[in-house]
């Protein structure tokens, strides 16, 4: 779709199959680097709207935000480090003093003023389950809203109530840092963003729910 050659062929095509349509919908396929101006290329050679049809993963969307964000990051002075997770964190009282990350044999150290933790949730490895407990395995806080032990746990798998564990996750003050049960401050200078936060249910708040 980012050469001109080929969107002229296709938009030919699609035009002997118009009939007076307004708006013609492609699957997401405006390619990854230009989209708007590929966008704007097929109308002005079909005559009509185009829009998109966002489709399953790999997310081409999805892609173009993560391209954004990362030529932003890089553009602002940003160390952009993909594919070697953080493997430890060098805490000190109420602060996080730096983070590793792991190239075997080497270990890299990084630090900052401030921290965002937004590893996500079971898939990613943000959170850990066994049939005991659930954790976060770089700053091993006792933080989770689930009660211990198997109680915590739905015994229904098809019920039509959200899983309990779902709700499990980072408990957090006002101002998105983390906290303990009793609302106490963990760290002053950490703070969780995304799916790993407790008290919502990050499937079923994206579902629209028939009742
Ligand atoms: C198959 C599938 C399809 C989905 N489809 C949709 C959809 O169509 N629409 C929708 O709204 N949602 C969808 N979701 C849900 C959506 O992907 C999540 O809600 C969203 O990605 C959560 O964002 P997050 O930033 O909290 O966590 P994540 O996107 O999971 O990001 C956390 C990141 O942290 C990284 N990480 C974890 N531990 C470490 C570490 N120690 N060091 C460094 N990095 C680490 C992980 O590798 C991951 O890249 C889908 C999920 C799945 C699995």
């Amino acid at each position: 779709m980012e050469k001109p050659s080929f969107r002229k062929t296709l938009s030919m095509e699609v035009k002997k199959n118009m009939n007076n349509e307004s708006r013609v919908g492609f699957p997401a396929i405006l390619g990854i680097h230009q989209p708007i101006e590929v966008k704007k290329d097929l109308e002005e050679r079909m005559g009509v709207q185009v829009f998109e049809i966002p489709i399953l993963p790999p997310s081409i969307p999805g892609m173009r935000i993560f391209n954004r964000f990362k030529a932003w990051l890089i553009q602002r002075g940003a160390t952009f480090l993909l594919g070697h997770s953080v493997s430890k964190t060098i805490l000190k009282g109420k602060y996080c003093k730096g983070i590793e990350v792991l190239h075997a044999p080497v270990v890299n150290s990084y630090s900052a003023d401030r921290y965002i933790l937004a590893t996500g949730r079971f898939i990613g490895g943000g959170l850990k389950a066994d049939q005991e407990k659930i954790s976060e395995p770089l700053l091993a806080f006792q933080y989770f809203n689930l009660p211990p032990g198997r109680d915590g746990l739905e015994k229904t798998f098809f019920s039509d109530q959200p899983h309990p564990i779902h709700h499990a996750g980072a408990l957090i003050d006002p101002s998105f840092r983390p906290v303990d049960e009793k609302g106490e401050l963990l760290l002053e200078n950490l703070w969780v963003a995304g799916t790993m936060l407790a008290h919502h249910h990050c499937t079923d708040e994206k579902i629209q729910r028939r009742n």
